[in-house]
């Protein structure tokens, strides 16, 4: 049995956490089987508790653009460990971290630190509603931006696999408060303002969607956006928690030249810790506690721990930019190599690629949640625990968007063209 000692311990786990795992989309429930558990990682490569290797295209979800146990970072949290791991009290590093994120970011002048994804996008609409006065926001269908109330309303990724895209828990009054749109649909954006006339806070979306398998805006949409957010002053959230320090040094904002009102961030800025950020020009920052009326806080925020592995990540990317186009090339390459291997398949299939995000569909053209819906998974299924048994770990769903770090060498592409190639021709 290839993946023994994973099982063994899937079923351990199982018994004393829900599941087996500490969030769902791990538990394998997408592509049917057992997960496997991971002992240690390095550079490109993961290696499990059944001593396999695996070429990894998931980063931890993103955080690992250089590799995993990056020595920069690792050295970072060690030496900090030494020196107490938690205060609650002002650290330097915090300031150290802040400047330079602002520094590397495009049109934000002030940044606060949190914990997760999740808490940066909660925060960043309370943020909104606060310094607008207004309720509702518009977000996605398909878009994640973690699992606070206000968004598990046709959420992407995890809550889409497990069918449960209103979540039970989450009360109508909250989600009343959330209008739904179409990706790459301003008709369907414009319809919801002319509706809620004065009443929308702000349009919260990923630049680049993730989390219905790696989605790319169309010409014209993002300025859209930017123009309808003007024209009736609407915040335009970017949750960058995928895109930030990846796609560019100053992310979706710099790469794809759209300005937001508020930014959110997550893994790369955390190095692999626990961090999350939320950051706007002066004018918005200045409506947060301790300054201003909107609340937010948090007992780990600025941890310093966390700020030292992400100050380590975020000085070697602004360090070393060419990292950006070193990955850009190499998700190039394995596209191509890749819509080669699938071309010999009968099934629809498509690539969506931009800088180091992509994702294959099983289906044609994918421009949106319904059209990334009709996927075929059961061929996503076999794809994937293909890969699986030659050694290529991809994304557990069908939408979700791969990660390239740049520990991968062009070895690894090959390996990685060349195992696809095997597994569809063995269907
Ligand atoms: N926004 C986006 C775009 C995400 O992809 C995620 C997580 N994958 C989140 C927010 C939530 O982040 P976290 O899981 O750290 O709470």
């Amino acid at each position: 049995m290839l993946y023994k000692r994973s099982s063994a311990l899937f079923a351990e786990a199982k018994k004393y956490i829900p599941g087996g795992v500490n969030s769902p989309v791990r538990a394998f429930n997408s592509v049917g089987g057992e997960p496997i558990f991971v002992k240690q990682a390095k550079g490109a490569y993961i290696y499990d508790e059944d001593d396999r290797t695996y070429i990894d295209y998931i980063a931890s979800w993103g955080p690992m653009i250089l590799g995993h146990a990056f020595e920069p970072v690792v050295n970072s949290v060690i030496e900090k460990a030494a020196l107490g791991t938690s205060f609650g009290i002002p650290t330097k590093i915090e300031t150290d971290i802040a400047k330079l994120a602002i520094s590397m970011v495009p049109n934000i002048d002030k940044i606060r630190f949190v914990n997760s994804g999740t808490e940066a996008c909660m925060s960043a609409v309370r943020l909104a509603r606060g310094f607008t006065s207004k309720d509702k926001i518009i977000k996605f269908a398909g878009c994640y931006h973690g699992h606070s109330d206000s968004f598990l309303i046709q959420a992407g990724s995890g809550a889409v696999t497990f069918g449960s895209p209103n979540s039970p828990g989450v009360t109508q009054g909250t989600a009343k408060d959330t209008l739904l749109a179409n990706y790459n649909d301003l008709e369907s954006v414009k319809q919801l303002i002319d509706a809620n006339a004065g009443e929308i806070a702000a349009i919260i979306l990923e630049p680049v969607a993730g989390n219905m398998g790696c989605v790319i805006p169309q010409e014209g949409f993002l300025k859209g956006l930017r123009g309808l957010c003007d024209q009736h002053e609407i915040l335009l959230i970017f949750d960058e928690v995928m895109t930030g320090f990846r796609l560019a040094k100053g992310g979706a904002q710099e790469f794809l030249g759209i300005d937001a009102d508020i930014v959110t961030f997550g893994k790369v800025i955390g190095g692999g810790l626990p961090v999350g950020a939320f950051a706007a020009r002066d004018e918005i920052m200045s409506f947060l506690a301790p300054l201003g009326p909107v609340y937010q806080a948090g007992t780990l925020s600025g941890n310093p721990l966390a700020m030292a592995a992400g100050f380590a990540m975020l000085n070697h990317l602004s360090q070393n930019p060419e990292v950006f186009q070193s990955l850009t090339d190499k998700t190039a390459y394995l596209h191509k190599g890749l819509q080669q291997a699938l071309s010999k398949t009968q099934v629809p299939n498509t690539i969506n690629t931009i800088g180091s995000m992509i994702s294959v569909h099983f289906t044609e053209e994918v421009v949106d949640f319904k059209t990334a819906a009709n996927g075929n998974n059961e061929y996503f299924k076999k794809f994937f625990h293909g890969m699986l048994r030659e050694g290529i770990y991809l994304p557990p769903s069908a939408f979700e968007s791969w990660f390239l770090n740049d520990a991968l060498s062009y070895q690894d592409l090959d390996r990685t063209i060349e195992a696809a190639s095997k597994v569809v021709n063995s269907f």
